[in-house]
């Protein structure tokens, strides 16, 4: 049996990766030109796939980066002329915002304290403010901010454009396209591919901002930047040459988690979710980070530990088990258990019955 990973990223492959990056092999699609019909059929595939998988509607378009820092740097240099609003209750949302800060904008923020979450109905948001940052699952400590809760930010700040960080969580929240304005993620967490692709989905009235600044004078980043993504998308193509094989990849990905049923997949991360907190609930060795239930990530399960947490993840290298450590300071204190579509219940049911015996 090979290892199973429950890091939170990279993170264990989809079962499904190996099968096709041997097709992608065989299909030539590392030396295919990215400026020929083959490719462009791949763009069109790709998005196609995830429209469908994540029920996006007409009036939003997929782009590619690098990563999903790219994405946080490009919408803020391309969206906003002024000024960003960050709910930062993280090390990544907290990276969102001082990128607002180094490229020169008034950025605002409503911080909470590591483990906690937001009552938003208290925080309200400066009116200059055009863009609005969530994080909706915070990686590092393991708080989601529940969907509902950013579609209501939609609802009272209509004339913002919302942007949402579900690097950790996508396909899992399942977004009303109507109240939120761009969603963007990576391959390398829920969606279990090697890492080196971020996704960029943005609607119209997005796009319609990034055109408005430009004529009004504002230069945004020259590689890469909202535009010069809508452009070359209105082709099925990018403006450098891409990772065109993990464009192909994350398509085929697409389409397994289509052909599973994504009701089916949010079903049992969920289930898998339960077993995990319940597990540390009862457990003396471990013990949930973020004690309001409501705000607990589905997809990222943080855990205090009394023993430090470095003997813990020894301990389960004998049974091919990797456990996330915890981020920056948490290192020694907690463990992350990612909880994405890769790992199954079966494999949730082997890692609690050996924490179980070992602790
Ligand atoms: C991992 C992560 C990122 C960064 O993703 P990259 O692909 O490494 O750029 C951003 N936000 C969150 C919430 C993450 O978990």
């Amino acid at each position: 049996m090979g290892k199973i990973f429950f890091t939170p990223g990279p993170a264990h492959l989809y079962p499904t990766v190996q099968k096709h990056l041997l097709e992608a092999l065989n299909l030539n699609l590392g030396s295919i030109s990215h400026r020929g019909k083959q490719f462009q059929g791949i763009f069109a595939e790709t998005t196609a796939n995830l429209k469908s998988l994540l029920g996006i509607p007409e009036g939003f378009n997929i782009y590619f980066t690098g990563s999903a820092t790219e994405i946080w740097e490009k919408s803020l240099s391309s969206c906003a002329g002024k000024s960003s609003f960050h709910f930062v209750n993280g090390s990544f949302s907290k990276k969102y915002f001082e990128f607002s800060k180094e490229i020169g904008l008034a950025a605002y923020k409503a911080e909470a304290p590591m483990g906690e979450g937001f009552d938003i109905a208290k925080i309200s948001i400066p009116s200059e403010v055009e863009m609005i940052c969530c994080t909706q699952n915070e990686t590092s400590t393991g708080v989601q901010m529940p969907v509902a809760d950013i579609h209501a930010l939609k609802d009272r700040y209509a004339d913002k454009l919302v942007f949402v960080d579900a690097v950790s969580s996508l396909p899992h929240p399942n977004f009303d396209w109507n109240k939120v304005d761009n969603v963007l993620f990576s391959v390398q967490k829920a969606f279990g591919m090697p890492a080196g692709l971020g996704v960029w989905i943005v609607n119209q009235k997005t796009i319609e901002k990034a055109k408005a600044l430009k004529a009004q004078g504002h230069v945004a980043t020259p590689y890469h930047n909202l535009l010069s993504l809508v452009e070359n998308g209105s082709k099925n193509e990018t403006p450098a040459t891409p990772n065109t094989l993990y464009i192909y990849l994350l398509g085929k990905i697409a389409a397994d988690m289509l052909a599973k049923g994504v009701e089916n997949i949010r079903k049992e991360t969920s289930t898998k979710a339960q077993m995990i907190y319940d597990f540390c609930e009862k457990s003396e060795m471990f013990d949930p980070f973020v004690k309001n239930i409501a705000h607990r990530s589905e997809t990222v399960i943080v855990a205090n530990t009394k023993s430090p947490a470095a003997e813990i993840i020894e301990s389960l290298k004998k049974d091919q088990i990797v456990l996330g450590a915890g981020y920056g300071s948490f290192k020694d204190s907690q463990v992350r258990i990612a909880n994405f579509p890769a790992v199954s219940i079966e494999n949730v049911e082997m890692l609690i019955k050996k924490l179980s015996n070992n602790y």
